[in-house]
Formats: structure tokens, C-alpha cells, sequence
């Protein structure tokens, strides 16, 4: 075995093809066993469901070396719960718990050169996914479906160091009160481009959306869920049937509450109270948690004490626990680390 030479700590977030991806096929009821090919193309019939109805869903996660040179995945179970229930509400057969774990490791043994090395702050993203392939004209679900899961090394998310980011009150709703923004859907993202684009375009980082139905309570960004930490250092994080629900915030809630003894509340967050807040990040797979320092709510500034420079205090210290347990630099809960290579 031998590292891919890549300079790791230059790329960025992007799509860098390996050799080896993982397909599995359902077709007459059934998936099949599922293999590693090097094959990175699908042909698709032009009529294929993905295509025409956008039958779709999927996942992210990262295989990382931990401080004691073993290749491993990060609450892998998760993914494959949530995977689950996003190919329920879309009417895609469900991959098992089972299959998805093996199918992940296979994938990541197969590249098991790309991931990087411990240090290097790059990771090997993960990305599994479910589709639609046959025919489908009349508005209905596929019959015969591909699961599919392709690995890419990406750099470190923060270059340079963390910076705080602006972000705005978004005018454009991300999901109804009652449909899809608690999945894993293309469909969520399909429609948040023209908003994150409109929000660049204005010199903002992300979007703040809020729920659809009265536009007061604080929902997530376009791929992000909201930690807010109180003056008095408690973290508060907005709940709601319309947010996705990250693993890395679940994640940081049980960090916070069980290992640095924290107040948890996961509650209806009031857009009104968020000038309250000393703290905002933002918490995903990618960057684990982006710092908020500035929202700007149609012109006016809501800016956080931590301010522009630096990841708030209590902020950090959830990231430095969090990536610590990551990295294997402190000791996980229980279950939370699958090894893949030793
Ligand atoms: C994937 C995603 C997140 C982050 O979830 P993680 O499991 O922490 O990566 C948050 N919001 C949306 C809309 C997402 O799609």
C-alpha cells in the first residue's frame, strides 16, 4: 500500500475521482449483492426516474486516520438510519443497516491510499446515494433503483484558520412545514441554489432560513444545522420536523451535555431572541462546525460577542472535543468509531 501523492493540504472541497466506488443494484423486489467497480459513469435510460421526477436521496460521512494510524468512519449507523428514512419518504426501497456498513467498507478498504493521513487536516469524503433508473413517465415511483457510493479526498476545511462567517436572513423558504426538509433529498438542494447564489452574489456566506409557516423561528441553513450558545454557556439548537437532522449536531449535543457538562436544550429557537445569543455555528459533516460572527437581517446586524476573528470560546471547545474524538485523540462513546484498517 502506498499514500497517493497529493498535496492534502491544498485541495479543497471538490471531486477528485479514485479507482474504486461501490454499486449495488434492485431490481424484481430485491438489491443485489453489491461489488466495487472502477467504472465512475452510469448510462441511464433517458426516461429514468432520477431524471424526471428527481427520485433521489443520499448521505455524507468521512473516513479519517486517527492519531494511532487506523483508517476509521464516524457513527456510520446513522447515516444508514437516516438513509433510510429519506428513501421511505420518497418511495425508494431502503438499503439494511447491514448492507450500507458493508458497502462502506468495502469502499473505503478499496481506497483505503486516499484517505488522508492523520494531521494532514484533509479527510475522505463519503457520499452514498440512492436512484431511480428505470423509465418512469407517468408520476410514479421506479421500479428498479441503483445504490451507489463514491469516495473523494477533500482539504481542510478551514484554511489559514477558522474565520467567522456573515450570513443573512434568507427571503426563500427551504421546506414546508410538512414535507421534505427532514430528508436527505437532491430535491432540498435543487431548489436552495438560486438563494445561496442571490446570498453570494450579496457578499453572504449562507442562508438563514426560517419555518416556512409563520417566518419567526429559526430553521437551518441550506446544508447546516444551528448551535447558538447562551451568555451563560448553555447550547440551545432550534427544533423543528422541517430540519435535517445532522449527526454532527446530535453529535455536539451529547459531547456538550455528557463529556463537558453543559446545559443542552433543543427547543423552538425565536428569530427574536438570537441577538440574545453569545455564540452561532454552524454544524455539519464538512466543516464539523462553521463560527457565525455576523447575520444580516435585511440590513440590519445581529453580531455575536465572539465577533469576527475567532470561533467563540465555548464554540471551540465543542469543535476541539468533537474532532478530538474524531481523530482519536480522546476517548469516543461508545459505538461511535467503526475501524476499518488497523
Ligand atoms: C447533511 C445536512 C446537514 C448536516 O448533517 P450532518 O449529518 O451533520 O453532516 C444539515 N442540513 C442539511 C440540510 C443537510 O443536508
Amino acid at each position: 500500500m502506498a499514500k497517493k501523492n497529493i498535496d492534502w493540504s491544498s485541495i479543497g472541497f471538490g471531486y477528485i475521482p479514485t479507482e474504486a466506488r461501490y454499486v449495488s443494484n434492485y431490481k424484481d423486489g430485491k438489491w443485489d449483492e453489491g461489488s466495487i467497480t472502477d467504472d465512475a459513469n452510469i448510462v441511464l435510460n433517458e426516461c429514468a426516474g432520477v431524471l424526471q421526477y428527481a427520485q433521489t436521496v443520499f448521505e455524507g460521512l468521512k473516513a479519517y486516520t486517527t492519531q494511532d494510524g487506523k483508517i476509521v468512519v464516524f457513527r456510520p449507523d446513522l447515516n444508514a438510519a437516516r438513509l433510510q428514512e429519506s428513501c421511505k419518504r420518497l418511495e425508494i426501497p431502503t438499503v439494511s443497516t447491514e448492507k450500507f456498513l458493508d458497502a462502506i467498507e468495502q469502499l473505503v478498504k478499496a481506497n483505503i491510499d486516499y484517505v488522508p493521513p492523520y494531521g494532514s487536516g484533509a479527510t475522505l469524503y463519503i457520499r452514498p446515494y440512492v436512484f431511480g433508473t428505470n423509465p418512469v413517465i407517468g408520476v410514479k415511483p421506479a421500479d428498479e433503483y441503483q445504490f451507489r457510493a463514491f469516495v473523494t479526498p477533500v482539504g481542510p476545511y478551514f484554511k489559514g484558520g477558522v474565520k467567522p462567517i456573515t450570513i443573512r436572513v434568507c427571503d426563500y423558504d427551504r421546506a414546508a412545514p410538512h414535507g421534505t426538509g427532514h430528508i436527505k433529498a437532491g430535491l432540498n438542494y435543487a431548489m436552495s441554489l438560486y438563494p445561496i447564489m442571490e446570498a453570494h452574489r450579496e457578499g453572504f456566506a449562507e442562508n438563514m432560513y426560517l419555518d416556512a409557516a409563520t417566518r419567526t423561528k429559526v430553521e437551518e441553513t441550506g446544508g447546516a444545522n444551528f448551535i447558538f450558545i447562551t451568555k451563560d454557556g448553555k447550547l440551545v439548537t432550534p427544533k423543528s420536523n422541517s430540519i435535517l437532522p445532522s449527526i454532527t449536531r446530535r453529535s455536539l449535543c451529547y459531547v456538550a451535555k455528557e463529556i463537558l457538562g453543559m446545559e443542552v436544550e433543543e427547543r423552538e429557537v425565536f428569530f427574536s431572541e438570537v441577538p440574545e445569543f453569545a455564540e452561532c455555528g454552524l454544524c455539519g459533516t464538512a466543516a464539523v462546525i462553521s463560527p457565525v460572527g455576523k447575520i444580516n437581517d435585511h440590513g440590519k446586524e445581529i453580531c455575536f460577542p465572539s465577533g469576527m476573528e475567532d470561533m467563540g470560546p465555548v464554540t471551540k471547545k465543542l469543535y476541539d472535543t468533537l474532532t478530538g474524538i474524531q481523530m482519536g485523540r480522546i476517548p469516543a462513546p461508545e459505538g461511535w468509531i467503526k475501524v476499518i484498517a488497523e
